[in-house]
């Protein structure tokens, strides 16, 4: 890379690895040591690992986080084991149907979104959408 001729593309490329002058991604300040050296201390390294790994984290996390949402609520509505909520009501409270961890299908090839333990189904009658909520069953193990 450093053979390269220096167009305004590669420049910046050989500011950050081929010049004397390198610097830490983390700090900004000057590396000294071998040329391989890519921090200026393992504490600079370990906070550049931490960070990625965060980062990468994130989406899981994230995911992670609204299905325990739709999971809270589907089990707040669903005392008696089966239930009917409109659909706004669900997404008023935070719940994305787009986040759910299994499914089942009925004999009528209905087909329930679970979220871990409950499951619901979209129901469209007229123009009221209506979730109805189920709690999983052991009949609905895959086999
Ligand atoms: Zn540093």
């Amino acid at each position: 890379m450093c053979n390269k001729r220096l167009t305004y593309r590669y420049k910046l490329d050989f500011l950050l690895h081929c010049s004397m002058e390198k610097r830490c991604p983390v700090c900004e300040n000057k590396i000294v040591g071998r040329s391989d050296k890519k921090f200026c201390n393992p504490e600079c390294k370990s906070t550049y690992h931490y960070e990625k790994r965060i980062e990468e984290e994130r989406f899981y996390l994230s995911v992670d986080r609204q299905l325990k949402v739709n999971r809270k609520i589907l089990k707040s509505y669903n005392k008696n084991g089966f239930t009917t909520v409109r659909k706004e009501t669900l997404l008023k409270e935070g719940f994305d149907p787009n986040y759910f961890t299994h499914y089942w299908k009925n004999k009528k090839g209905q087909v329930y979104l679970f979220v871990y333990d409950f499951g619901f189904l979209l129901l469209k009658k007229n123009r009221t959408h209506k979730y109805v909520i189920v709690n999983w069953q052991e009949y609905m193990k895959p086999h």
